[in-house]
């Protein structure tokens, strides 16, 4: 599933087109960020990640969770926060540690 990206959120600083490993990401005439290939999007997150604005979500795939269904990585400093909601609103959270830092 390609990514969401809320436009009224995108501040269009650009990270995430410069992090996509296979450079689907990209900035419209407005500075708002929008996936220019969505059947090539492999939802590897790393553009959600970098957003620090949350302004861009992936869904879980239709065959594993239902279009409502949502799995949302927030970035903090030594560790990746989780939330996973399933398609009936129940909301999961979980941690997990990098090591980037
Ligand atoms: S990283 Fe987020 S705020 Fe920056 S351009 Fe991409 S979607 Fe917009
Ligand atoms: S999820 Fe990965 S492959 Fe898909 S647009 Fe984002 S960075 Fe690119």
């Amino acid at each position: 599933m390609p990514p969401v990206v809320y436009q009224d959120k995108c501040k269009g600083c650009g990270k995430c087109e410069e992090i996509c490993p296979g450079d689907l990401m990209e900035l419209d005439e407005n500075k708002k960020a929008f996936c220019r290939a969505k059947r090539d999007c492999w939802d590897c997150m790393a553009c959600v990640k970098a957003c620090q604005f949350e302004a861009i979500e992936t869904r879980i795939p239709y065959q594993l969770g239902y279009y409502p269904a949502r799995l949302i990585p927030k970035m903090k400093e030594k560790e990746i926060e989780w939330t996973c909601i399933d398609i009936n609103g129940k909301v999961d959270k979980f941690l997990v540690k990098t090591h980037n830092k």
